[in-house]
This record gives structure tokens, sequence and C-alpha cells, in this order.
């Protein structure tokens, strides 16, 4: 950075690392968890006539209140078993601007957030860009999270916001909802958000947070459209919370912040709840064989309620990422020891994953030897 324009820089910004997922243009993209499946034909066509059809009204401001998307978004997920009402949904521009709404409305300079890592990395910056302090809890040796350690965890930070995410970006492993329960218990001054970006991932008997809410509004859990709804460019994120916390989320939203083509084409999306999903159990699939075939190939994968799997038993990271590079394959090097994590998307990107895996760690173990 320019040393001027370093110097105007806040304080607490200068030297940061910006959010940085590499985009490369490469055969097998699993980096960033993502639905390798394209929007269908059938859903594509509803939502170009739906931007057709709002199209001459841009003149205009966007309903503030996005209030048929509430209703949408309330009515999904509801078909889980758990009642959510309208006034309880919120949405933004991804679940990254509903976290940051929360952040900004919740959190602030003098306030802690903490979350238990590794997890979503854009926790502690969304944090730390609105002046709150960031508190790094710990999980257990295989990235588990038991409910003595989260409380004690709490206790000693105090924290204005507690960060859970379940299933957890990016071990994958969901939360039992006691843990949920008791963190919520031991921080009787917190919000305490549950990011469950990949909850339609999860395996059968993981139950969601959102059947916690009920009495406790301050709870809050978040969802977004950009994983199993393969909707990841449209940029709609969601939570359900108790009609309090959307009244404190108004206060620092931008007005009219979700434009009316993403309202449009998020309402096009949800009209075909059922198709968009389509692709999730075949998904779920690949990723139990990605798990299968990693042990096979020796490396050590992470149980996974999620659409990709970390794996570890890596000697050097950094190599074997290369190496799959070379072999057109992308995935995520998340900045953990010794392992690396990898989108489950279509059988033949599975299979183009394991093969070129199966090569480098031979490649590797040749040198060892050689
Ligand atoms: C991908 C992801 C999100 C989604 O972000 P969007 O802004 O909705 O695309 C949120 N939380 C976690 C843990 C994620 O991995």
């Amino acid at each position: 950075m320019r040393p001027e324009i370093e110097a105007l820089l806040r304080p607490d910004l200068r030297g940061g690392i910006p959010y940085g997922a590499p985009q490369l243009d490469v055969p097998v993209a699993l980096n960033t968890n993502e639905n390798s499946y394209a929007v269908p034909p059938a859903v594509v066509a509803e939502i170009t006539a739906a931007v057709e059809a709002i199209a001459s009204g841009l003149n205009r401001y966007p309903d503030r209140e996005f209030t048929q998307l509430r209703q949408e978004l309330a009515a999904y997920l509801s078909r889980s078993g758990t009642a959510v009402a309208p006034e309880q949904v919120w949405a933004g521009n991804g679940s990254n601007e509903v976290l940051l709404h929360l952040v900004q409305a919740f959190g602030g300079p003098g306030r802690v957030a903490l979350g238990f890592t590794p997890a979503y990395s854009m926790h502690p910056i969304i944090t730390t860009t609105t002046g709150t302090t960031w508190a790094d809890g710990m999980r257990g040796r295989r990235f588990d999270l038991h409910v003595a350690s989260a409380v004690e965890q709490v206790r000693a930070h105090d924290p204005a916001i507690v960060f859970l995410c379940s299933p957890n970006n990016p071990t994958g492993t969901a939360l039992g909802l006691e843990v949920i329960e008791a963190v919520h218990e031991a921080a009787p001054r917190a919000l305490v958000v549950v990011d469950e970006a990949y909850a339609e991932f999860a395996r059968p008997g993981t139950p969601s947070a959102l059947t916690l809410l009920a009495g406790r509004p301050r709870l809050v859990v978040t969802r977004t459209l950009s994983k199993a709804f393969a909707l990841a460019g449209a940029r709609l994120g969601y939570l359900a919370a108790d009609p309090a916390v959307l009244d404190a989320l108004r206060l620092v939203r931008m007005p009219y912040h979700l434009g009316a083509q993403t309202q449009a084409v998020a309402l096009a999306a949800l009209r075909h709840a059922d198709l968009m999903l389509a692709t999730v159990d075949v998904i779920k699939a690949q990723r139990d064989r990605i798990v299968e075939g990693v042990r096979e190939i020796g490396c050590d994968p992470v149980p996974s309620d999620a659409n990709f799997v970390l794996f570890g038993g890596l000697a050097d990271r950094a190599a074997t990422w290369q190496g799959l590079l070379d072999r057109g394959v992308l995935v995520r090097d998340v900045g953990l020891d010794g392992y690396l994590r990898v989108t489950a998307g279509t059988p033949e990107e599975t299979s183009a994953f394991l093969d070129a895996l199966a090569e480098v760690m031979a490649v590797q173990r040749q040198g060892d030897q050689g």
C-alpha cells in the first residue's frame, strides 16, 4: 500500500490481509464450498422472467423491508418442522452482511466477540472491522467443542457476542444442541449467533438451533442461499431471531440494502426450493465418498456434516495443495498445519480429486524414500 494512504488508514487496519480465497480458472474448483451444480433451466427461466418483471420499476427504491422475501424465507425455514414467522426473519447481501449487521448492532469498541477457532475466517474479520475485539476460543484436538470447555471459555471472556458455527467451517462437524444451550445460559449478557450456513447438508438426526429459538430472544440462527441452495452468485443470506433483534439491525443497515433484483432472484429460486435443493443428496454422497477415499489414500478425514471435508495427515500441506493444483484441482488451504479442505461437488469432481490426491501422495512418499 502507498505509504501516504497507509498513513491515513485506521491504525487497527494497517498491515491487514484481506479475505482472499484464490479465484483461479481451473477445471476442478473445490475451494469455496459452492454448489457445483448449475441453476436448473426451469429456475433460470423463472429468474429471468422475475427480473424482467421488476426492471421498469428500478427507478424506485426497493421494498426496504423485503416483505415478500421474508415471508418466503420464513416458509422455507418452517418446512424443517420449527415454525418461523416472517417477523423473525432478516436478510442481507449474503449471510456475511447479516453477520456484519449483527456485529454493528451488538458489538463495537470495548466489546468482545468470542469464536472457537478454527471456525469461519470471516467471523474475526467482520468483528475487528467494526472495532469489536475478537477473542480466539479453542477447540479440542480433533476440533471438538464440548459443554465444559465452551462454558469455561465463555465465562472467562464475558463476550457481547458468541459465534458458534454448526456444521463448522472448516472442520465440518455439527455441534450438539446441548453445547448451544449451555453457551447461551453461561453468557447471560451475550447475543449467541449460530452460523448454520451448511445446515441442509447435515447427517440425519442433526437438529438445527432453530428448535431452540422459542423462549431465547438472545439466540440468532444465520443461514444462506449460497451453499446447498446453489445461489452464491446472487448474494442472499438471512437469519431467524426474536423480532426485537431485527429492530436492532434496522438501526445499522443501510437504507434499501437489499436490491429489487436480489429480492426478485431469491424469490424466484425459493419458489423452486425443491428443485434448487435436488442436488443435496448427491453432494452428501460425494462428501461421504471423499471421507472414505482420502482414508484409503492414507490421509485422515474429519467426519463432516457439510459439503466439504477437512483432511489431515499431510506432511507438507503447501506441497500437497500445489500438487493438486498442478493436476487441475483447486482445494483450500485454511491455514491449519497438516490439513487441507476440499468441497464435495459432482461425482466426476470427486474422482478427479481422489485420483489427483492419490498421485500426489504417492509422489511425496516416493520422494521421502528416495
Ligand atoms: C460460506 C459461508 C457463509 C456464507 O456466506 P454468504 O455471505 O452467505 O455467501 C457463512 N458462514 C459460513 C460458515 C460459511 O462457510
